[in-house]
């Protein structure tokens, strides 16, 4: 069975071709990261207005770099949520219709299940079950994963998600959107020890996260830099021990809350998915944890971390092979909890 993936949730446009027999055909992205880089962040509006521009020219893309033609296509996925609901009715109206006109059937796939399965991309298999930990721009989740859509949330963020607390960081640092690489770039720069971050919540027993403290630590950290300089721009050193220290914070949290999700389930198998597993850091003090509590990690190529049309395509694809489909309605669901999501395996 051969998928067409469409995502547009958010700030990326995602088309891919995903067959179900040979893996991934072809994949390709638009970013819109330079058309909201002055607003600081994603404008809902102006996203949608874009999706609708680049859908079909990047359907084009992926059928050519396929070699192959739309009739050859036996069903369409595309994001129904969650995500800005514009974007979300752009992605959703464009694939049912085309489903509609080919006379195949099309699937609304949930963005963070496409996340989750994004590591099955990859050559190294992936056996359920296991723990996985979603950090996105939206999302800061574990999960205890049984199979696709056997999802039991063991904790998330109570405030801001991780990805989001980059972005926020890296704006106060002058560096642009998105925060994440940025700030990763930056932090290599930066002198370990000289700033000790909170670790959130880890003080305590629970699987929750919150990331909201941090940032206001932070922001207090770069005040009273400026204060004991007497400067009003930070300097460039100070700049990057401020985001080596948040960075540290944030990847010793994330990796206690993994340990103890590990240690409570009994599973030996942790999966990071989502923007924020493409950080290096976070691999690498994830990959010495697991060797120490005897488990594997597994996580996507970068490229499929962030937004992307292959992980919908696949997980559109499993779906479908299982039976599902959509009626013909074109419902958008903007807050989408995943434990709602039907079983598949
Ligand atoms: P969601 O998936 O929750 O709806 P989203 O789709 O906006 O949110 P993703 O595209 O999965 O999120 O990821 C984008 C986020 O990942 C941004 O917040 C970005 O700063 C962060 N990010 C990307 N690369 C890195 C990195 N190397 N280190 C840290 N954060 C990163
Ligand atoms: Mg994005
Ligand atoms: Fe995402």
């Amino acid at each position: 069975m051969i998928v067409l993936g469409i995502e547009t949730s958010c700030d990326e446009t995602g088309i891919a071709l995903y067959d179900s027999q040979k893996g991934l055909l072809s994949d390709a992205l638009f970013s819109q990261i330079d058309m909201h880089i002055d607003y600081g962040g994603v404008v809902p509006e102006l996203a949608s207005r874009d999706h609708i521009q680049r859908v079909l020219p990047l359907i084009n893309e992926v059928l050519d770099q396929a070699g192959i033609s739309k009739e050859q296509i036996d069903a369409v996925a595309y994001t129904r949520g969650p995500g800005l609901v514009g974007a979300l009715m752009v992605g959703a109206c464009i694939g049912k219709a085309l489903a509609w006109a080919w006379g195949i059937p099309s699937v609304g796939v949930h963005h963070m299940e496409g996340h989750l399965l994004a590591p099955m991309l990859e050559e190294t298999p992936v056996d359920f079950p296991f723990v996985a930990l979603l950090v996105s721009g939206g999302h800061t989740q574990l999960v205890q994963v049984g199979g696709i859509g056997r999802y039991r949330l063991l904790g998330e963020s109570v405030d801001d998600a991780a990805g989001e607390a980059f972005d926020k960081v890296a704006a106060m640092l002058g560096l642009d959107y998105p925060g994440g690489p940025a700030i990763a770039r930056l932090a290599e720069q930066g002198q370990e020890g000289r700033f000790r971050f909170p670790r959130p919540m880890t003080d305590r027993p629970g699987l929750d996260f919150s990331f909201s403290g941090l940032k206001t630590f932070t922001l207090n950290t770069v005040a009273k830099c400026k204060q004991e300089a007497g400067v009003t721009e930070l300097a460039e050193q100070d700049r990057a021990d401020i985001a080596r220290a948040f960075e540290e914070a944030v990847v010793a949290t994330l990796t206690i809350k993994c340990r103890r999700a590990l240690q409570q389930t009994g599973m030996k198998q942790l999966i990071i998915a989502g923007g924020v597993s493409a950080n290096k850091s976070l691999r690498a003090a994830l990959e010495a944890m697991v060797e120490k509590e005897g488990a594997v990690l597994r996580y996507a190529r970068p490229q499929f971390c962030t937004d992307n049309g292959a992980m919908i395509a696949y997980a559109g694809c499993q779906r479908l092979l299982a039976g599902q489909s959509d009626g013909p309605e074109v419902v958008p669901v903007p807050r989408w909890p995943m434990e709602q999501l039907e079983p598949v395996s």
